[in-house]
């Protein structure tokens, strides 16, 4: 019989900061599809899979996080809540927020987040401010505004966002019966690779796992604070998701990474673009720039030798193509495709059937 999945806060209650009082506001997230790669599989001999999470409901893994952090809020009684974004936050921000009969506000760096994520604020009713300055300044406002009036914030310095992100961890584990051997991930603000660091972690101290992932984070060569030991005062790199220079979990990524036998490494744009390009050629996904970091990682590790064969490996595709469907068209020339009359001759001709 067919068992529909309730989002993530029905599927894992008890291991979520919710009781029998939160009230829960879920677009039924999570649950996301774990995709072997043949293509990536092969190169590295290893068995890869992706976790697709631009198939949750606005688009990305935010929504994991989300659902927990908007549900807590709504249960203390908070009119609003704020948060600073790169884009994909302030658009699950605000689908959940108006669920929850909340106003969204969303403090962007100015003319540095997609048209699509942008517009998916606009149809939900955020207030939407356009900072002058960059990430790192719209989360340092955001938090300077929940202090200091009555606004609640839901970025991931949040801890109920993490809570609802290390799930991911969990539906992997249930899903393969085991932890993989080396989880990879892009790393922007850093709480996404503390998420399923805690899960795995709590998986295995409650025995449901054995094992526990080695974690494998990639920044952009651009904007790679953790990687260089030093914030980068003017992150810069296509993959607009993770640019950011001073992460708010630094600390407990370098913790993730060591406790895990891990590693944080950067890739170029150029690498991030060709595995977004790969991808989406081998494996039919498209994923965002961001995204691809992941990857990039993956072959870049592949190509030096860095992977041992044999193991099991997860990668994190973190959101979906279609949220920066510019730095694609850009990057794979302009997609204009052949003008033929409107005859079988002239498409068997064009298209070299003939
Ligand atoms: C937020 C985001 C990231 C970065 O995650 P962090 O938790 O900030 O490290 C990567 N990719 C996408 C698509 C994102 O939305």
């Amino acid at each position: 019989m067919a068992r529909l999945w309730r989002g993530v806060i029905q599927e894992y209650r008890a291991r979520l900061p919710v009781t029998d009082r939160t009230p829960v506001v879920t677009l039924c997230e999570g649950g996301t599809p774990l995709v072997p790669s043949a293509w990536l599989s092969a190169l590295t001999r290893c068995s890869v899979h992706l976790k697709v999470e631009g198939s949750n409901p606005t688009g990305s893994f935010k929504d994991r996080g989300m659902t927990v952090a908007i549900s807590k809020a709504l249960e203390v009684g908070a009119k609003a809540v704020v948060c600073a974004s790169t884009g994909n936050t302030s658009a699950s921000a605000a689908a959940y927020a108006v669920r929850a009969g909340m106003t969204p506000i969303v403090l962007v760096p100015h003319g540095k987040i997609t048209g699509p994520k942008l517009a998916q604020a606009v149809v939900h009713g955020g207030r939407i401010v356009a900072v002058d300055g960059l990430f790192d300044d719209c989360l340092r406002l955001a938090r300077a505004l929940a202090d200091g009036y009555p606004v609640a914030l839901v970025n991931s310095l949040n801890p109920d966002r993490l809570a609802g992100q290390k799930t991911a961890a969990f539906e992997i584990v249930d899903q393969l019966g085991a932890a993989p051997d080396v989880h990879v991930l892009p790393v922007g603000n850093a709480g996404n690779i503390t998420a399923y660091w805690m899960g795995y972690q709590e998986y295995a101290a409650d025995g449901i796992a054995h094992n526990r992932p080695r974690m494998w984070g990639f920044q952009a060569a651009g904007a790679a604070p953790i990687v260089h030991d030093a914030p980068v005062p003017h992150p810069e790199t296509v993959a607009s998701a993770i640019r950011i220079g001073n992460p708010a979990s630094w600390r407990l990524a370098v913790a993730a990474r060591d406790e895990s036998g891990g590693l944080i490494d950067a890739v170029t744009d150029e690498q991030i673009l060709r595995a977004q390009r790969e991808l989406s050629g081998n494996d039919g996904l498209f994923v965002e720039p961001a995204s691809a970091a992941g990857v990039a990682g993956l072959v870049a590790a592949a190509s030096a030798g860095t992977l041992e064969p044999g193991q099991v490996v997860v990668v994190t595709v973190t959101g979906h193509g279609l949220k920066d469907v510019e730095t694609a068209s850009t990057a794979y020339g302009a997609a204009q495709p052949e003008l033929i009359p409107a005859t079988v001759t002239a498409a068997a001709a064009v298209l070299g059937l003939a």
